[in-house]
């Protein structure tokens, strides 16, 4: 895809990610688009804000969007590499492309994903991982808790 749509979506993630920090949130944001590129929606990690581990940002986004007919050329978007949790929704509702900020605080299963068709766009932006580095080493227990390392 065009790396400055990438880029583009990306932006909306990090706002997701940054209204996250403000909240004494996880910083990690996500926003689903259509095949049309039109945004279906946003959200956020919220584990803490909720009290609820399986607020993901990719899972917030999802049901942000409400239910879609189809999920073929939709694309997820997130500030981090999707967990387990998260690829597995991809898979599971057939989501075309993850559009990736950064995979070098965190490895998900973008790899897995794609090996099974799914298009993936990593980044690297050097913005996300400098989110994510701060709130790790400030918060290593809160982080190892979020990817079920604690
Ligand atoms: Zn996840």
């Amino acid at each position: 895809m065009d790396d400055a749509q990438a880029r583009r979506w990306l932006a909306t993630a990090v706002a997701e990610a940054r209204a996250g920090l403000a909240e004494g949130g996880i910083p990690i944001g996500a926003a689903l688009y259509g095949a049309d590129g039109s945004l279906l929606g946003r959200g956020r990690n919220r584990r803490v804000q909720d009290g609820d581990p399986s607020v993901h940002a990719e899972t917030s986004a999802f049901r942000a969007a409400g239910r879609q007919r189809s999920y073929r050329g939709t694309t997820m978007v997130t500030t981090l590499s999707p967990c387990w949790y998260c690829s597995g929704l991809v898979r599971q509702f057939g989501i075309s492309r993850v559009v990736i900020g950064e995979a070098r605080t965190f490895h998900g299963g973008h790899d897995w994903l794609a090996e099974h068709g799914v298009e993936i766009v990593l980044l690297d932006d050097p913005g996300c991982a400098a989110m994510m580095r701060d709130f790790v080493e400030g918060h290593p227990a809160l982080w190892s808790e979020d990817i079920g390392d604690a």
